[in-house]
């Protein structure tokens, strides 16, 4: 079998650059010449209002939106493209789908595959896009299962998990492919307040292990616990970023400091 390769004593894994990136719905710019450097390991959250182009920087960093201008980034590989000479052409299909394989992604509704048991949901990408063995993908599944405190969840269905252990299971799920960075859009936001913490514990126990993370999220909370990074947008801008503790407690933009004072 191709074994997979295990970066994980790398240093440099997990490093994304975002560089000069715009993009346009139509007359309306959903990401405005966005920069960002998210370093290996690290934990960048991006806070703004809703329509800022949090979701749509996420999906760009996935090839799941096509970038207008600028390019992406992780490790060296350009995102959805590759370099000739001094211009980008992008990828075919399947290398795009090989590339997605390497970046987990978290989203609000969980969106597990819902004729699955939780230990199906797991196994089923790193077998068809890893050529991991059932028994490897299993193995590791249930190593995943104890990583989130769910292992006695795998033989149920996901309708009969309540939707913090959905969640949790999802985590669990992006990280079977052992991607090199993972993005989570709001993975708390649709849940009832007392499930949220159970998932927020789970994501600051990843935060520890060196994953690059990105996080979309609203609780200012978890960012002061866990951010390194906590960047600020507004209309498709990064309008501030920098350390966490310094955005969030030194504010410098009037409307990061709005919005820091209508969400905490
Ligand atoms: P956020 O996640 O910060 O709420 P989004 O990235 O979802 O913001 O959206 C940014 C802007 O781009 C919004 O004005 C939204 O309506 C627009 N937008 C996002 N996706 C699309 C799309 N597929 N087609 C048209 N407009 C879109
Ligand atoms: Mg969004």
């Amino acid at each position: 079998m191709s074994e997979a390769i295990d970066y994980s004593n790398n240093p440099l894994r997990g490093q994304v650059s975002i560089t000069q990136v715009s993009k346009s719905f139509g007359k309306h710019k959903a990401l405005d010449d966005v920069s960002l450097e998210l370093e290996p390991g690290s934990v960048t959250v991006i806070l703004g209002p809703s329509g800022s182009g949090k979701s749509t920087l996420l999906r760009t960093i996935n090839h799941l939106e096509r970038v207008d201008e600028g390019f992406i980034q992780i490790d060296g590989d350009y995102i959805g493209y590759q370099r000739k000479g001094d211009r980008l052409y992008e990828l075919k299909e399947k290398a795009i789908l090989r590339q997605r394989t390497e970046v987990g992604y978290v989203f609000q509704n969980f969106n597990l595959f819902p004729h699955m048991t939780v230990l199906e949901n797991i196994i089923e990408a790193p077998i068809v896009h890893k050529k991991q063995t059932r028994a490897q993908a299993i193995e590791r599944a249930y190593q995943l299962l104890d990583t989130v405190g769910l292992r006695e969840k795998a033989h149920a269905w996901p309708r009969h998990l309540s939707g913090g252990q959905q969640q949790r299971i999802a985590i669990a799920r992006a990280l079977a492919l052992n991607p090199r960075v993972m993005l989570f859009d709001e993975p708390t936001s649709a849940l009832d307040p007392e499930l949220v913490g159970e998932v927020l514990d789970v994501i600051k126990k990843l935060a520890r292990s060196g994953t690059t993370m990105v996080v979309v999220t609203h609780e200012i909370g978890f960012a002061r616990e866990v951010a390194d990074r906590v960047v600020f947008m507004v209309d498709g801008k990064v309008v501030e970023q920098g350390r966490a503790q310094q955005v969030l407690n030194q504010p410098q933009h009037p409307r990061t400091r709005r919005f820091l004072a209508r969400v905490l």
